[in-house]
């Protein structure tokens, strides 16, 4: 049976001796000092450890079930959502007017790197309300904030987020849901969706359902779409639960992964819908959110990697195969600890080189969102923009590989169910593919980000690898640090600079290559936090500590990273040099 840990000190560390928090600037931050977050973090542990991760593997086993109409969520989910619910863990970054704690979205998002490693099924509950909710609160009519937000802020009532039909799932314009205008204002929504995650369960008292559907008569394709709260039960004028709205549960899907969390075929059936935000506007007001649910998203991806880790650590350091060959390491022992092993020690420093580098990237994502939020900064705005779909997609495949990865440190036993491994794969695989497909992140980063604002944000993103690299480029500590950070950077610039020389001629050069620039940025944004990293240890070293060996390990991590990861930016850039020619050669009935 696995097992999960916070690792509230790595937590830790990059709040304070990266981000330095507390002196960041940001409204609300100040009181963000060690202590404080410490307690949090070591609160929501024991919610992760002890409520959470027992679950995740019942959750799996059991997955969701549809009884005459009714979902039912595995064992013990219900009992635990109340504790969570009842803990304020649902609240923390929601509006105080509402109810919530008003704390940065930084802080909500390092628990829930814990609740994603610990259950992420379970935790989509309160995530899919959360994305809900800020949805409302952000396009809400003062009476539709009244009436739903206390209720969501501690999933009383629960959200869901409608987009996907059967026919569409990238195109949205090709969205069929139709809502028909009412007499008295609403609408009647008929259509279905489907692969709606949270779409129904016996969590909560109601289900409020954001779903996207076109008035008939209005614009054609994506401009006609508008955003509608639908609830399971029409909420009456005195805030009590009235009639069943007509909308019901299709099926459940049997899926690969994540089988704990209901994903639902929705239908509705002439269901009342209340429209929310502007006509026509649907697709804005639903992705006003979009930078903090792609963020979500890979953070989800990026915490499979992180449990799967801890467990391919402990099994390494416990299963006897073989003998070092620099000579014997357990004398006492049939044989020596996987862990002794070279190849062994790749996969495992890949993975933690990963780990930790992608921690303080999201980290540094969520910062930019406090800061372009609370201080209404434009230009950290483009700037977070710009690495979003980075910080989904290349986190969220990485996730993926590295769950994989962990894996084979078990070798078949990673393949028996009842070691648990399995299942963070099955789990990780999700988030390269929700949220928008990863594909898709990477179309949108060179199709779109990289020119925006005539490509400031991006100069904005060199820029800041180029002063990190001058600011330590004489320090001899951080000599194999910053020049690989150098290089890296050189080498994602040249990438964007083929796209903008080639891509105008034909758009398949810049789109073919597309894949390969997420990467490589994410690459190069892991080697400037672990170039940042590095440089935290040195000073802290510097300076004299009792716990010099915590601040070792970064730095050896931060020089592997350095030396084995960050100069795969290479083969990325041969890649997209080679251009959309070969890409495209063969005709469709050619594959
Ligand atoms: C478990 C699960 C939970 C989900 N939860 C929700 C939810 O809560 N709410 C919701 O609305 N949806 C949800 N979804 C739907 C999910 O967001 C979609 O599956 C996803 O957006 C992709 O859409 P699609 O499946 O229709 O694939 P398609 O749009 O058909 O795409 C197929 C492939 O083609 C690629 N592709 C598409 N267009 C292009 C293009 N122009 N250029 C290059 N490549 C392209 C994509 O990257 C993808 O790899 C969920 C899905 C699953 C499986």
């Amino acid at each position: 049976m696995p097992s999960y840990t916070a690792p509230t000190k790595d937590q830790q560390f990059v709040l304070h001796e990266v981000l330095n928090v507390s002196n960041a600037g940001i409204p609300g931050y100040e009181d963000l000092d060690r202590d404080t977050t410490g307690a949090i973090l070591e609160e929501s542990a024991k919610i992760a450890e002890q409520v959470m991760a027992p679950l995740n593997v019942v959750g799996d086993q059991q997955g969701c079930k549809l009884e005459n109409g009714i979902v039912r969520t595995p064992d013990g989910f219900k009992a635990a959502f109340d504790e969570v619910r009842a803990g304020g863990w649902t609240a923390l970054d929601c509006d105080p007017e509402y109810g919530g704690q008003g704390l940065p979205y930084l802080i909500a998002t390092a628990v829930g790197e814990q609740f994603s490693a610990a259950n992420i099924a379970f935790n989509m509950y309160a995530g899919l309300t959360h994305g809900a909710y800020s949805a409302i609160h952000a396009h809400g009519t003062d009476a539709q904030k009244a009436t739903y937000l206390p209720k969501m802020v501690n999933c009383d009532w629960t959200g869901t987020m409608n987009l996907t039909e059967p026919h569409c799932g990238t195109d949205l314009g090709l969205m069929r849901t139709k809502a028909v205008p009412q007499d008295d204002g609403t609408y009647k929504i008929s259509g279905q969706k489907i692969f709606i995650s949270a779409g129904d369960h016996d969590l909560s008292e109601n289900v409020i359902h954001l779903v996207l559907a076109k008035i008939p008569g209005g614009p054609e394709g994506i401009k006609g779409v508008s955003l509608f709260i639908v609830p399971k039960f029409i909420v009456k004028d005195d805030g009590s639960l009235g009639d069943r709205n007509s909308v019901s549960v299709g099926k459940i899907e049997k899926k690969m992964g994540i089988n704990g969390n209901s994903t639902c075929v929705l239908d509705y059936d002439d269901a009342t819908g209340f429209l929310l935000g502007d006509l026509h506007k649907g697709m804005r007001a639903m992705f006003t959110m979009m930078n903090e649910a792609r963020l979500g998203v890979g953070l989800q991806g990026f915490a499979q990697a992180e449990v799967a880790y801890q467990n391919a650590v402990a099994y390494a350091n416990d299963r006897l195969q073989g003998r070092d060959v620099t000579g014997i390491k357990n004398p006492d022992g049939p044989a020596d600890p996987l862990i002794v092993h070279p190849d062994i020690r790749r996969n495992l420093m890949d993975q933690k080189s990963f780990i930790e580098g992608g921690r303080a990237f999201i980290y540094w994502g969520a910062q930019m969102l406090d800061q372009s939020h609370r201080n209404n900064d434009k230009d950290i705005n483009g700037l977070v923009s710009l690495l979003t779909p980075v910080i989904k997609g290349y986190l969220s495949d990485k996730g993926f590989d590295y769950a994989v990865a962990a894996q084979q440190v078990y070798g078949g036993h990673g393949f028996i169910e009842e070691w648990g491994m399995s299942q963070f794969a099955r789990d990780a695989r999700i988030t390269m593919i929700y949220e928008g497909a990863n594909g898709v992140q990477a179309l949108d980063l060179v199709g779109r980000k990289l020119a925006t604002d005539g490509g400031k944000h991006v100069m904005a993103f060199f820029d800041l690898v180029k002063s990190f690299c001058k600011e330590n480029g004489e320090d001899d500590t951080l000599a194999d640090i910053v020049g690989p950070l150098k290089d890296a950077s050189k080498d994602l610039q040249a990438a964007g600079m083929y796209f903008m020389q080639n891509g105008m001629k034909n758009p398949n050069n810049a789109l073919a290559g597309s894949y390969d620039f997420m990467h490589m940025f994410g690459l190069v944004c892991l080697g400037l936090m672990w170039g940042r990293m590095a440089k935290a240890a040195t000073q802290k070293l510097a300076e004299g500590t009792d716990d010099a060996a915590f601040y070792e390990t970064k730095l050896a991590t931060a020089r592997y990273y350095m030396a084995r990861q960050l100069p795969m930016t290479g083969t990325h850039l041969r890649r997209i040099e080679s251009g959309g020619d070969t890409v495209m050669a063969l005709a469709a009935d050619q594959f």
